[in-house]
């Protein structure tokens, strides 16, 4: 069976579930893809027929190797498209994630290979998540949230998890992106607020915002003290 790029568009939505602590469910991939849950179950079907996923009875669907090199695809071009969107045509990174959605639908595998050219042969999205090669390996992410992180805790941010336009505009003018240097100064008790150093800026971060942040720590071992 063929598979259509909306076939491959439902299976890289299945496995961004599946790596996340949301689980596949009807309801998470109608919301992601904007469309019904019966369409959705209706999909989830034809993809079984396919050879893609698998049913499994109380935990929902699994994809196959098949299903899985296919969501890897369906991935790599969502990202690249992001990147090609921010860095080429100049839209902000709140805006692209809807414009690629829309697009990795019609555009070729040649426009995908021009667009990673032009690009620069990216290897992450503006929000800081890898893109899966053409080959289908997707390298492994080693980073932890930022609110679990100690107070004097210092790294990189990583990865900005959300796809709230007005959140990532507000991060995006504090300069909280990935590759940016950060330090935690002191939190307040209680879940409250963190006093974070960013590049040479000081913020006071909510729980609500400080929690779509993944950052790779400098010292994951705790061994640093006060060696600035
Ligand atoms: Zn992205």
């Amino acid at each position: 069976m063929k598979i259509s790029p909306i076939m491959r568009e439902y299976l890289g939505e299945i496995y961004r579930l599946e790596h996340s602590p949301d689980g596949v469910t009807t309801s998470a991939l109608a919301e992601r893809l904007e469309v019904s849950p019966p369409a959705v179950v209706r999909m989830l079907r034809r993809l079984d027929e396919a050879g893609m996923l698998t049913h499994i009875p109380y935990q929902g669907v699994k994809l196959s190797t098949q299903g899985e090199r296919e969501a890897l695809r369906s991935i790599r071009r969502h990202r690249l498209l992001e990147v090609f969107l921010v860095r080429v045509m100049g839209f902000g990174w709140d805006e692209v994630h809807e414009q690629a959605h829309g697009l990795q639908l019609t555009i070729t595998d040649a426009f995908e290979d021009r667009m990673d050219a032009v690009a620069g042969f990216p290897t992450h999205c503006p929000h800081g998540d890898p893109i899966p090669t053409k080959e289908g390996q997707l390298t492994e992410v080693n980073d932890q949230l930022l609110i679990e992180a100690p107070v004097g805790a210092q790294g990189v941010i990583r990865r900005v998890k959300t796809d709230d336009g007005d959140k990532l505009r507000y991060l995006a003018e504090l300069g909280l992106v990935p590759g940016t240097r950060f330090h935690i100064l002191n939190r307040a008790p209680f879940n409250g607020p963190l006093r974070v150093r960013a590049g040479d800026r000081e913020h006071i971060l909510g729980t609500e915002i400080a929690q779509v942040l993944r950052v790779e720590m400098k010292n994951d071992e705790g061994r640093r003290t006060n060696d600035e």
